[in-house]
């Protein structure tokens, strides 16, 4: 099963795509993720992505398209992945149709996360105090101005991959202010009737 979850940002992607790497053990591909390690570890990429990541901008196409080739070659993602952050642009989309046809595979449900801006913006500001609370730094790019342009990019690049999975007849959407495990289990039910 290969999986793309995608919405606004804040809008629990990452939580529900870890509940759902615990239960059905496909890796989670996260490109948020792999680019931050990158600027932890200081290395060439991370640099070049660090001031594009702290604006809330995309990082370029091809720089994203390498990091999944090289991932979806590992041998954990035999049996499907799941994809969160990625694709963001209908170029991505176009790239990971044509890296997964390349393996004999293919997208089998896209699951966007519907959630309204204000309910964003209230999440990201708990975010913030809850880790100041906890002793750990905020995300550099969870600030107010950042977020609402990263809330402009998804409209702007992500929202058209709506209508792309749609026209594949692999959309699903779900509610993502409901509760966590409400949300999972709406997506399990999605994951059981596409199996
Ligand atoms: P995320 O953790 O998914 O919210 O991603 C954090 C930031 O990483 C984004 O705001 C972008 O700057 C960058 N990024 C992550 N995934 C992608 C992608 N698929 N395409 C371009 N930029 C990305």
């Amino acid at each position: 099963m290969n999986l793309v979850l995608f919405g606004p940002p804040g809008a629990g992607k990452g939580t529900q795509a870890k509940l759902l790497t615990e239960q059905r053990g496909l890796p989670q591909l996260s490109t948020g993720d792999m680019l931050r390690a990158a600027i932890a570890a200081e290395t060439a990429l991370g640099l070049e992505c660090k001031a594009i990541m702290v604006r809330g901008d995309l990082v370029s196409d091809a720089i994203v398209i390498g990091i999944i080739a090289e991932r979806l070659g590992g041998p954990d993602c035999a049996g499907g992945a799941i994809f969160d952050g990625f694709p963001r642009t209908i170029a991505q989309a176009e790239a990971l149709d044509r890296l997964l046809n390349s393996l004999g595979k293919q997208i089998d449900l896209a699951i966007e996360l519907k959630v309204n801006d204000e309910v964003l913006i209230a999440r990201s500001e708990n975010r913030v105090k809850e880790m100041i609370a906890a002793g750990q730094a905020p995300r550099a790019d969870d600030t107010p101005e950042t977020l609402r342009n990263r809330l402009d990019v998804y409209y702007r690049n992500t929202a058209p991959l709506i209508a792309y999975y749609r026209n594949q007849g692999k959309l699903e959407t779900v509610d993502g202010m409901a509760p966590i495990p409400e949300v999972a289990k709406s997506i399990a039910a999605l994951l059981d009737g596409a199996a």
